[in-house]
């Protein structure tokens, strides 16, 4: 786990931490940024999906100080650089257990045991599953959570997207891009997005809607060929032709590790006061995996800086 020249530490991550950071989203790395200012040297476990949502969001046009906007990929880039410009290590490996009964906690992942004095946890969010039938069958072979990842293998097609917030439309409109037609399916006649998305979704003549309707399930026989979609009110089915479903429905917080362990909402958001302190003194959240209300990219930011800050001050106090 560590590779040591001289008795000097190069480039690897020490026994014993002061600051681990679960998560290489927005919040995870602009808490690594803070605690690596500090002096702390944080580790960084990337977890699963490093860089989180950003890194598979194509264009993000709201984070403050970008007013052309930046791509998800580049944002996570420079995040991580900053944070390793200051010397933070970001270790490509998940959590996969976590022991946090006393100091230091202990942290199992791929690459072995860690220990850490204080733990901030921004495990962020992950896309949730519409649960049908052919929906995991399909994964893969038509059945997408991520328009950026796989926009390009529909050029020419159609598509559904399923959803009515931002994300969908979102989405959708990046698809415009490829697809010959992208439907967007929301189960309510209301959307849940904002104006200007609606507007431009509204205004795109790729894209229709079809309202007050859920797909019930995703059909092949090899790859996505079709979905049964009921009309709410009518309760009549048709089937629909379709070469991929795209799913944007929300996302659920990835806090499984932490079940029992820290105080969480019914949802599984990790509980936090205002100063991102969880209920085990030492430990803190930041970004998705705390956060059911704004959900945003400088949000989560924001959340991770004051995880570090507090951090930090916690780490002090305790000398
Ligand atoms: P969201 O706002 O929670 O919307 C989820 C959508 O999926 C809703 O329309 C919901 O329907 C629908 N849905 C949920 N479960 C469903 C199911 N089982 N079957 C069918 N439909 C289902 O999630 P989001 O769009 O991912 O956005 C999350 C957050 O990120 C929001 O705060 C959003 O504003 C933000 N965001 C912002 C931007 C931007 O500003 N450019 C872009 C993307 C995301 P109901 O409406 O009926 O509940």
């Amino acid at each position: 786990m560590q590779s040591i020249s001289n008795g000097i530490t190069v480039g690897k991550p020490a026994p014993e931490q002061e600051i681990i950071i679960l998560g290489t989203g927005p919040a995870g790395l602009a808490a690594a940024v803070y605690a690596a200012r500090a002096e702390r040297k944080p580790l960084v476990l990337a977890g699963p999906e490093p860089g989180g949502q950003v890194a598979l969001t194509y264009t993000i046009e709201n984070y403050p100080g970008f007013p052309d906007g930046i791509q998800g990929a580049d944002l996570y880039a420079l995040l991580q650089k900053q944070a390793e410009r200051f010397g933070a290590i970001v270790e490509y490996s998940s959590a996969s257990s976590v022991d946090l009964k006393s100091t230091p906690f202990r942290i199992t992942s791929e690459s072995g045991e860690f220990r850490t004095r204080a733990l901030i946890v921004a495990t962020g969010a992950s896309p949730r599953l519409l649960n049908i039938p052919g929906e995991i069958e399909f994964r893969g072979k038509g059945v997408s959570y991520c328009a950026t990842c796989d926009g390009a293998f529909f050029r020419g097609k159609q598509v559904m997207v399923v959803g009515g917030g931002d994300s969908a439309l979102e989405e959708g409109l990046f698809l415009t891009r490829f697809a010959s037609q992208v439907t967007i399916v929301h189960r309510r006649n209301e959307l849940r997005a904002g104006r200007i998305l609606r507007d431009r979704a509204e205004q795109n003549p790729k894209i229709r809607f079809l309202l007050e309707t859920v797909v019930e399930e995703i059909r092949g026989p090899d790859s996505v060929k079709s979905v049964a979609a009921r009309n709410v009110s009518s309760g009549k089915t048709d089937i629909l032709p379709a070469d991929g479903v795209f799913v944007f429905i929300g996302h659920d917080p990835n806090t499984a590790l932490f079940r029992g362990i820290l105080d969480m909402d019914e949802k599984g958001y990790v509980r936090v006061d205002d100063r991102m302190r969880t209920s085990v003194p030492g430990v803190f959240a930041a970004g998705e995996a705390a956060d059911p209300t704004f959900r945003q990219v400088a949000t989560s930011a924001g959340m991770g800086v004051a995880a570090a800050i507090s951090a930090e001050r916690w780490l002090a106090e305790q000398h």
